[in-house]
């Protein structure tokens, strides 16, 4: 069957510069990751290795890029998948594909000439939710047994090291195995940007675009609080698109604002029942 990730390996490169805001999660992500580049002094200390960091935050909010610039950080090659890609409705299939998974890592840090390979696991919460409650059954629990085994399987001498990223909206309904020291034993919050992060969001998604005079982002970034890197992404794309539709050659003011109003109208409608 179809192979379980989608391999970003091509994909752009993004390291911690292209994120904006989320200081804290960048920096602890970042101390986590310069302890395990050096190898030799962790074996010297015999430090156990770091194998799981679970970023926990709303959509949107960058856990993607952390996991990808941290593959970038440790010169790693990078695989995703999201947990929905597990759940099957034969027994036994998921975990198979969580084998295929970490196998395919190493066979693609191997191609690539790399010492270490990250595997981001985004909506770990379809795969990892709590075993043997109403909502789980026997396919479920046999993947995440499988995510376990793989995850306890991790040692520092392996010749391929392995580095799990998951991310969830609901860290609340995980099971509390998934967390025990050396599984996901480190835990990020990625929250809503505040202003300051929007603002830099906001600079980074129009560094390529011409601005008029009149735009302040500052300004604008007061204005969209309770936006997601996502939300603030698309409120730039929508303001040049604006611009193009009236033949501009800049984005102007009122392109910002009637593309934060559409953004907003977006999501409200997202948000309804049926939708
Ligand atoms: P989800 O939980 O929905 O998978 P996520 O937290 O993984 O979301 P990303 O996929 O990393 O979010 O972000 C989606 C897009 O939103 C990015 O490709 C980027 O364009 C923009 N974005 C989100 N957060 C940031 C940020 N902090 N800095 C710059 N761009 C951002």
């Amino acid at each position: 069957f179809a192979a379980p990730v989608n391999n970003t390996q091509s994909g752009v490169l993004i390291n911690f510069d292209d994120i904006g805001g989320q200081e804290i999660a960048k920096n602890e992500l970042r101390e986590a990751l310069e302890f395990i580049k050096d190898i030799k002094r962790l074996n010297q200390l015999g430090i156990r290795p770091l194998k799981g960091i679970l970023l926990s935050g709303p959509p949107g909010t960058g856990k993607t890029l952390l996991a990808k610039a941290a593959a970038q950080f440790t010169d790693s090659a990078f695989l995703s998948a999201g947990g929905s890609e597990f759940v099957e409705m034969y027994v036994g299939v998921g975990a198979q594909r969580i084998r295929q998974l970490f196998q395919q890592a190493r066979q693609q840090a191997r191609a690539a000439k790399k010492e270490s390979a990250v595997i981001f696991i985004d909506e770990i919460e379809v795969l990892g939710g709590k075993r043997g409650q109403a909502n789980s059954n026997l396919e479920y629990d046999q993947t995440l047994n499988e995510l376990l085994v793989q995850l306890d399987g991790l040692t520092n001498s392996d010749d391929i090291r392995i580095l799990v990223v998951a991310a969830t909206n609901r860290i609340d309904i995980l099971d509390p195995a998934l967390l025990r020291p050396g599984r996901f034993d480190r835990q990020v919050r990625v929250d809503l940007p505040d202003k300051n992060g929007r603002l830099h969001i906001l600079k980074l998604h129009t560094r390529n675009k011409p601005l008029a005079g009149e735009v302040d982002l500052e300004t604008i970034a007061a204005d969209t609080f309770g936006f997601s890197g996502a939300h603030l992404e698309s409120v730039a794309n929508e303001a040049a698109i604006m611009a193009l539709r009236e033949n501009r050659t800049e984005l102007s003011d009122i392109h910002f604002r009637n593309a934060i109003e559409k953004v907003i109208m977006g999501e409200k409608l997202d948000r309804l029942p049926n939708n």
